[in-house]
This record gives structure tokens, sequence and C-alpha cells, in this order.
């Protein structure tokens, strides 16, 4: 069989490519080593309860997420209001992260010198080390106890990862252009905010958003539109060879060889799944692109009774700064996000452990997991243990990779693979960021560079 294009990997980012190119008339299939498409995004329904095993909420942050959501033809749920309290754990309480100066000046997350440091931050001088951390550039232009208690629980709750390792250009690329662009966090967001837009700028937005029955909808509108029959589930042990100037792609399906052919190949898969799907790749260059740490994260789904959490919790959820010890990074609140997630008198919660700050968490038993979640929750919630009426645990070995020091060679060896063998595409979120927006911004803007070379190619 040939195709135009093989897409590798059914996760948003595959089935984004597919979906594009597809769109710009390309013969796309998509292999997928799982029985079903989806990857991270994966949305459970059960006894009127309906939760994420992956992604719980994205941001409507680029044109592209919100082009997606028109060609589907369906419709982001954006969160309710009560989303914007975002909570903050210090001292054995919860914290609403300041939304105004008055707050701001108040709240007792922050030092009153940090409070006054951060007026003058617009003239703090520009960094001038490119791999400078997330924690270093916080530290020297907002200062340390907005490390601890914004940026830590803030990039736990991102990356489930530590700002002291991420690299502030790679894994914040906006905030770092703020500071070289503009001189200024402060000064440099609001003279963004008053740049010209165009219409499809516009489309950019912060709000916070889900599927209609969370993101499987999603998943389930992809699906429809590339067709079920251009996505091959249950592909095991691809390969993917070079024969002359053609890629040959082989798999297993039913214990049956399977073989396909294309000029054109893309990964969207994990590195740690990158050498055996691409044995011709040098072992020298193979091992810059997949020098990658991963977060192990575990996903914990809870309903509880809807009377049993207080009112002054109802939020978007809180996260854990790492200086409070705990052995959660935090909780969500997708019930009160976003509508019929719960059955009537309950709510739905969504629980993270693990990360980078307790990677030993993640294998630990289910029995040990649950007595923790139990535990936990009584102690940061007082939510009992008798108001619980489900758990489910979920592990994602490689959860989120962290852009640390080392993916500027990564980035750098991908290119030089990609142009040693024209025709493929190293794509997922190994890079171009890890959240919602940017996989499908990355396989939005794969697709446009693949049939604008391939027109150049045909002149
Ligand atoms: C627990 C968790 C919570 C998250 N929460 C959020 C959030 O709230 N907001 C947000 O914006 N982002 C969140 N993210 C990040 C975001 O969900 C992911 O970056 C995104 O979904 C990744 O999509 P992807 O298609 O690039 O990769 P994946 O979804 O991992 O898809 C890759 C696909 O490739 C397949 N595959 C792997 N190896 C092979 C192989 N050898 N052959 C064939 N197929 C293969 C996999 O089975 C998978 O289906 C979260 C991620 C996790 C894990």
């Amino acid at each position: 069989m040939e195709y135009d294009v093989i897409v590798i990997g059914a996760g948003l980012t595959g089935l984004s490519l597919a979906f594009f190119l597809q769109q710009k008339g390309k013969k796309v299939i998509v292999l997928e080593k799982m029985n079903r498409a989806g990857g991270a995004m994966h949305t459970h329904s059960e006894n009127g309860f309906i939760y994420e095993e992956g992604p719980n909420t994205g941001v409507l942050g680029n044109p592209e997420i919100a082009e997606l959501f028109e060609m589907l033809e369906i419709k982001p749920v954006v969160a309710d209001k009560k989303a914007e309290k975002r909570l903050i754990y210090k001292n054995k309480n919860w914290y609403a992260l300041p939304s105004g100066p008055v707050s701001f000046l108040k709240t007792p997350l922050f030092t009153l010198k940090d409070k006054i440091k951060i007026a003058f931050e617009p003239f703090v001088k520009r960094g001038t080390d490119p791999d400078e951390s997330v924690a270093s550039i916080a530290s020297r232009r907002i200062g340390q106890s907005f490390v601890d208690y914004a940026v830590n629980p803030f990039i736990s709750g991102i990356y489930a990862g530590d700002p002291e390792k991420l690299t502030t250009r790679y894994a914040l690329p906006k905030l770092y252009k703020l500071e070289q662009k503009y001189g200024s966090f402060i000064g440099g967001s609001f003279k963004k905010s008053r740049e010209p837009k165009n219409a499809r700028d516009k489309k950019a937005t912060k709000e916070v958003f889900s599927g209609a029955v969370g993101f499987g909808s999603l998943i389930e509108a992809l699906v429809n539109k590339i067709g079920k029959e251009n996505i091959v589930c249950g592909a095991l042990d691809i390969k993917v060879k070079k024969v002359s100037d053609r890629f040959e792609v082989t798999f297993n399906k039913d214990q049956i060889k399977q073989q396909y052919l294309s000029y054109k190949v893309i990964s969207s898969v994990g590195a740690n799944a990158l050498p055996d799907l691409l044995p011709f790749i040098s072992p020298l260059d193979m091992k810059k692109m997949t020098n990658l740490t991963y977060a192990k994260v575990v996903q914990v789904a809870v309903g509880v009774e809807r009377k049993a959490i207080n009112d002054k919790y109802v939020s978007f959820g809180g996260l854990i700064p790492q200086k409070e010890n705990r052995q959660l990074l935090g909780v969500l609140f997708p019930s009160f996000c976003f509508p019929d997630r719960a059955p009537q008198g309950y709510a739905t919660l969504a629980i993270y452990l693990g990360g980078t700050r307790h990677p030993e968490l993640f294998d630990l038993s289910d029995e040990k997991l649950t007595a923790i979640v139990h535990e936990e929750l009584k102690d940061l919630f007082k939510i009992p243990s008798s108001a619980i009426c489900f758990l489910k645990i979920f592990r994602h070995r490689y959860a989120i990779p962290q852009y640390e020091v080392s993916t500027g060679e990564r980035l750098a060896t991908i290119a030089k693979v990609e142009k040693d063998h024209d025709g493929l595409y190293i794509a997922g979120n190994i890079r171009n960021g890890i959240g919602i927006a940017d996989r499908v911004k990355q396989a939005y803007d794969i697709a446009e560079q693949l049939v604008w070379k391939t027109a150049v190619h045909y002149v």
C-alpha cells in the first residue's frame, strides 16, 4: 500500500497532523500501537461520572487550536468563571492566587520585600545566559518567594517538573521572549497586550477549555473526520526502513506482517520509542535526540460527595509548593470547571502525585497510593474517606518531557536528522511544547511545511 504520508502515533499530535494533511488533499494513514486512538488523552464515563486519565484542561492559547475546533465543527467547552480562582497551599492553609492589586498586597503567599521588589522588575537588567533556568530568571526578576509560592507550584502543575532544572527559553518560551524583547515581564506583557492583532491572532485567548464529554470528544471528532479506516490501531513492532528515496514501514497487526510505502513519514511518538522505530538513525544522533528526562505522573480520578467539599475550595484546584513537603503535587476540581462531570450531589477531583519531585511514589502499589490519597484529602481539604465514592489510579511513566538544557542539542539533532533523511519528520511533544494547544500548532505547522515542500519539489 502506498500513501502520501504515514503518521506514527495516534495521540493528539498524530491525529491533528493526519487531519490537517487530509484537509490539504493528502492520502494519509496513521499507525498506532495501542488499541485506541488518543494517546495521553483518554476520557472515561462511568455511573454518571466523566473523568480523564490524562489531560483535564487546555488553554485556547493559539489560533490553531481554535481553528481545529472550527474545522471539526465542534465547540470547546470553556471553563466556568470559578476556574479563575486558583489555590496555593502554604503553612496548612489554602490561599487564592491574587487576582488584583488589593489581593496582591494582602496575600501572605509572598514576602513584603518581594512585593516591593516586583515594582522594580521593569528596571532589572536582561539576563545574558541563554540557558538560564526558570527558577533563576524568576528569582532574579521577581524574588525568591514568588519562585517558592508561584513558579514552583505552577511548573509542577504544567510539567510535574522542577523550575531549577527547566531551561526558560525552551520550557516557557513566551516568558523568555518577554525579557529578551521588552526587557521586562511586566512591561513586556503590557506592551504586548497593546500591539495590534489581526482577526486570526484574536482567536488565541487565555480561556481554559475541554470538550463536551471531556477530551474524548475532541479525539472522537478527529477520528470521525479522518475516518476509522485511515487509522490502524494495534499496529505492533513498527519499523521504518529507508529504501532508496522512499520509506518502507512494516508492522504486525493481528500477527500478520504488513508493509506500507511513502515518501513522507512523521513520527509523533515519545523519545523512548524512537530507537526501535527508526533503526537507520546513527546511534550518536539517536542518543542526542532521546537524551530527555520524563516526569512520571500518577493521576488519580476521585468522585466525592459534593457536601464534603467546603465552598471555600470551589475553584480550578490547588497546587502544593515543594517547600510544603506534601505527598501530592496538586488537586484539580474538574466538575467545578465543566458541566455534567458528576451526578447531582457529587464532584470529581483529579489528583496528581509523583513528578520529578516524588518519582518514588510512581512504583507504589495501588493500595498504598489509595491510602495516601485518602489521608491527604482528609488533611488538606477535610474530606473524610466516607465521602469518597470512587477512586481510579492511572500511571503515566512517560508523562511529561522535561525541557532541560539538553533540549538545544536535541532540537539541533532533530533538524540534522530531518535534513539527512528527506521526508522524515520528528514531531510529538519532545519539541515545540507539551500543552494541548502546542501539540495542535506543531501539527498545523508541519502539515503546512510538508505540503509547501512537496509543491516546491514538483515545480
Ligand atoms: C497525565 C497527564 C496530564 C496532562 N495534563 C495536561 C493538561 O492538563 N493540559 C495540557 O495542555 N497538557 C497536559 N498534558 C500534556 C498533553 O496531554 C500531551 O503533551 C499531549 O496529549 C501529547 O500528545 P502527543 O500526541 O504528542 O503524544 P501522546 O498522546 O503520547 O501520543 C503518542 C502516541 O504514540 C503511540 N506510540 C508510542 N510508541 C509507538 C510505537 N512504537 N508505535 C506506534 N505507536 C506508538 C502512543 O501509544 C500514543 O498513542 C498532560 C499529559 C499527561 C500524561
